[in-house]
């Protein structure tokens, strides 16, 4: 029978020379709510788990400055839910947060696990993406910073490597006529492991009906990997916000993304719920912006 210990290094700093020597063999854990019952079901096997979870003063934290937003790894959910930073342009971050689990779950589970998890159905990588939020990741070799769009390169897989830690996660406050909205689809109303999860950053020329860019992120946009649709994004850019343009994004939505079947739902109803969602999330922020609601 494997053995398994818990390694519970006394700072950051002996976590990360723990994990340059042994990185290999272990498995980073901060709330343990998407690494447990991935052990549990044998789908990863750890020897040794390297609990962070302790470093709150270092990893847990919401901050702002000149203009960006700056989150601890170990930042959780209900952090989201209740920081006043995820109102007005940036309320996205909040209706995520909302639709996230359950309580009990929101209340420990962190941005860092979410992101480092690389799973298609989180709640917080589309919307993070979309925000072309950047990560800091730490080894005892020192900091390098990757674009959450990069970090991601196949269903659970990452370009970390064994001997890193995410510490921070950052993004650019939104300016001028911007909004960002949020969209879910589960199979019931709490608890909602995602079916469907797309995240929107739109941002309107001056007169307010013309798109001057726009940043749509979706899970599963190609077979099992959330990414950025990067093609209907572009097709928005510079079309004024029309039915007959919405229509248009949709078809080459279509086409862009490929959403797969599972026990939770088939492609093809995937895809619609994606396209019936993008003009929710076109509307919903061109109304925001406008002033409107
Ligand atoms: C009942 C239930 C409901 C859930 N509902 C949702 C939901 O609605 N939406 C959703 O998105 N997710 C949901 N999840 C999944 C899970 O809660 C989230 O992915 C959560 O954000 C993971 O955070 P954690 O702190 O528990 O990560 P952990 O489980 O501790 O870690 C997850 C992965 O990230 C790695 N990791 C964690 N932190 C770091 C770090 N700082 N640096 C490097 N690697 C790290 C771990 O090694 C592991 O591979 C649910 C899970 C459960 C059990």
């Amino acid at each position: 029978m494997s053995t398994l210990e818990l390694y519970t290094p006394t700072d950051l700093n002996d976590a990360l020379r723990f994990l340059e020597h042994d990185g290999g063999n272990s498995a980073v854990i901060a709330s343990g709510t998407d690494l447990l019952p991935r052990m549990r079901r044998r789908q990863i096997s750890p020897s040794i788990l390297v609990d962070i979870s302790a470093f709150t003063e270092d990893l847990r934290f919401i901050r702002r400055s000149d203009g960006t937003i700056r989150l601890g790894a170990l930042t959780t959910v209900t952090d989201l839910l209740e920081s006043p930073m995820f109102y007005g342009r940036l309320s996205m971050v909040r209706e995520a947060a909302r639709l996230f689990g359950a309580p009990q779950v929101r209340n420990v589970a962190t941005v860092g696990g979410n992101v480092c998890s690389a799973a298609s159905s989180e709640d917080l990588i589309p919307v993070l993406m979309a925000l072309d939020a950047k990560l800091k990741l730490a080894s005892a070799r020192g900091e390098r910073t990757v674009p959450l769009k990069d970090f991601i390169i196949g269903k659970r897989q990452t370009t970390m490597k064994p001997s890193e830690i995410l510490v921070e996660v950052s993004f650019n406050e939104p300016e001028g006529n911007s909004w960002t909205a949020y969209e879910k689809l589960g199979r019931r109303n709490m608890l909602i492991l995602a079916m469907v999860n797309e995240a929107l950053i739109l941002s309107l020329e001056d007169d307010l009906q013309t798109i001057h860019s726009a940043r749509l992120a979706l899970n599963r946009v190609s077979g099992k990997i959330p990414a950025l649709a990067v093609e209907t994004s572009d097709f928005l850019e510079g079309k004024r916000v029309t039915d007959q343009t919405i229509v248009q994004a949709q078809k080459v939505m279509e086409s862009e993304l490929s959403l797969t079947s599972d026990f939770r739902g088939s492609g093809e109803y995937r895809t619609e719920v994606a396209q019936v969602y993008l003009r929710r999330l076109v509307e919903r922020c061109a109304r925001h912006i406008g002033g409107s609601s």
